[in-house]
């Protein structure tokens, strides 16, 4: 490749560059708001929900709180109570597991795929015994997971793969986090089904149960998701596609350069292509991982480490009784994934400033 250009500072994700272009519209649609006075529910709310259930190609988009809350009012939706195992990942972020223990019930952790990072689906078929009332397959960076082929319901977190594939599972699950593909202003989550009766279930949990107001058929909770973020969402949604084909063609553009780069470690991995990767995150592996992070960190490069320790070896999950070793693929990606800054706006000379980067880093640290 051509000589590095002049340093510059490459941030994980730039929210700033995002924003900036929708300003005066997000601000009216954040007025609407204020001026309408309806601020928990009501009109933003809905017509939220019928744009995201419309764009994922469901019957029933119902806007919560976080995606933590629409994994947990997902599994309350299924009845997940003590006494109940929930098969899933140890590889993932911490509200995958967290829900279920949350709910008094128990995570049955499989390993992933050294080649998807994702939950096998073979093997969480066959963990699932009497007790499995669910099993959560993650679709990790934004890779769609292949899910298991049984009878126990799947409730699918697509908190980082948001619209990569059609809802297979009972229900799935979305973050607008504001590093998701589609970020609010804030906390924000919604669960998809196309089932009914489901999505009439989450729609009683998240208002306490309350069916009207004050007459309580389930102990439920506030899971709700605010007007104002409604509000922001619809002016981001209709720009998802867009950010999405932009990711996608900066992973390509990755690949491409990093075939070119001369002297990489035949270790380094790097995500290979699927169609319906939408690439919340690019993540490869990376021999002496911590020491290359170390490096591009000071050449002004932001990195990060999605996850550095598997649940199995979470302190709070150690009461769960896995030894050290139980997921050797969960425990390796651990050590080796390193994710590099994929948002929508990052340049070609950013990218390129990366990898030349990555090339000196594994040529010797040379300047
Ligand atoms: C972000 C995320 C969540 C939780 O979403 P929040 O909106 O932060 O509560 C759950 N699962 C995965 C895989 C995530 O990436």
């Amino acid at each position: 490749m051509n000589r590095p250009m002049v340093p510059q500072a490459v941030p994980l994700l730039d929210l700033a560059a995002q924003n900036g272009p929708l300003r005066e519209e997000v601000l009216a649609a954040i007025a609407r708001v204020v001026d309408s006075g309806a601020f928990i529910m009501g009109p933003e709310v809905e017509g939220f929900e019928r744009e995201l259930a419309q764009s994922l190609g469901v019957k029933h988009a119902l806007g919560v709180s976080s995606g933590t809350d629409a994994l947990l009012v997902a599994l309350m939706a299924l009845g997940v109570g003590p006494g109940d195992d929930v098969v899933t990942t140890p590889f993932s972020f911490f509200a995958t597991a967290g829900v279920v223990s949350r709910l008094g019930a128990r995570p049955v952790f499989v390993d992933i795929e050294r080649d998807t990072f994702n939950l096998a689906p073979a093997a969480a078929a066959a963990a699932c015994g009497p007790r499995t009332k669910a099993i959560i397959p993650v679709h990790l960076f934004g890779r769609p997971a292949t899910l298991p082929m049984t009878t126990v319901p799947i409730i699918e977190d697509s908190a980082q793969s948001i619209g990569s594939t059609p809802l297979a599972g009972r229900a799935g699950c979305l973050s607008f986090f504001p590093s998701k593909n589609l970020g609010a202003f804030g906390d924000a989550g919604a669960v998809y089904a196309d089932d009914d009766a489901f999505a009439d279930r989450v729609r009683l949990l998240r208002t306490h149960g309350g069916r009207p107001k004050y007459v309580h058929h389930a102990v439920g909770g506030n899971f709700r998701l605010d007007a104002v973020q409604a509000a922001v969402l619809r002016v981001k949604l209709p720009r998802l596609a867009g950010w999405t084909a932009a990711r996608r063609k900066n992973a390509d553009r990755y690949r491409g350069l990093l075939a070119s780069a001369s002297g990489l470690p035949a270790e380094l991995v790097i995500p290979t292509d699927v169609p319906a990767h939408i690439y919340n995150q690019f993540v490869v592996r990376a021999p002496r991982r911590d020491d290359l992070r170390a490096f591009l960190t000071k050449s002004g490069i932001a990195t990060e480490v999605y996850y550095p320790l598997p649940f199995h070896q979470q302190p709070c999950f150690r009461e769960l009784g896995y030894a050290d070793g139980a997921f050797p693929e969960a425990e390796a990606a651990a050590r080796e994934a390193l994710a590099l800054p994929i948002y929508p706006e990052i340049s070609p000379a950013q990218q390129e400033w990366v990898v030349s980067r990555i090339a000196a880093f594994y040529a010797g640290g040379a300047a």
